[in-house]
């Protein structure tokens, strides 16, 4: 017998890697998205714009990311705003490795991203050499419009990621290839 037997294509959400674990993922992304915990790094500049950002007319608490934490045990989000300095390095290491997993990072203006105007031998040219930054947010310094982007961004990409992905193996390069003086 050749008549074609007919099998029915699979039910949306049963293809992949599983429906369980795709939607498990997808609901756990958009959970943490939008429940975003921000530990300020203010080091100058940068950290008065992000006030502006928290304050009434940009109210960065309309995308759940209201709660500001200076503890970093209570927080998800690491923004660096600021020069930050070789000697202040370690400490931000320190306070990026004392939050727990899942965590993120935003470079927030050009001296958190690059180093910034102060090309010199006492500022860290970028924090991406001793920590993992997952958006960089361009201006010296920002708008608060550029910082909610970054945040919006960040957002994208924390609902996209699977649940598995932290560890990462960035970290573990970097902390082989930055020395501190
Ligand atoms: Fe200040 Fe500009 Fe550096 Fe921001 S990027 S901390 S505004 S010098």
């Amino acid at each position: 017998n050749t008549t074609p037997i007919n099998i029915a294509p699979a039910p949306e959400g049963y293809s992949g890697s599983g429906f369980f674990a795709t939607k498990f993922d997808y609901v756990i992304g958009l959970a943490r998205a939008n429940s975003l915990w921000p530990l300020p790094f203010a080091t100058s500049c940068c950290g008065i714009e992000f006030m502006a950002t928290m304050a009434a007319t940009y109210d960065m608490g309309r995308f759940g990311a209201e709660r500001n934490s200076f503890s970093p045990r209570q927080a998800d989000m690491l923004l660096v705003m600021g020069t930050i300095s070789k000697k202040m390095a370690p400490i931000l290491r320190h306070v990026y490795e004392q939050m727990a997993e899942p965590k993120w990072v935003i470079a927030v203006g050009a001296c958190a991203s690059s180093g910034g105007v102060f090309d010199t031998y006492s500022v860290l040219q970028g924090i991406d050499k001793v920590i993992p930054v997952d958006v960089y947010v361009p201006g010296c310094p920002p708008r608060p419009e550029q910082i909610l982007d970054g945040v919006m961004q960040l957002q994208e990409i924390v609902k996209s990621e699977s649940i598995h992905r932290r560890g990462s193996e960035r970290y573990q390069e970097l902390l082989e290839s930055y020395k501190f003086e």
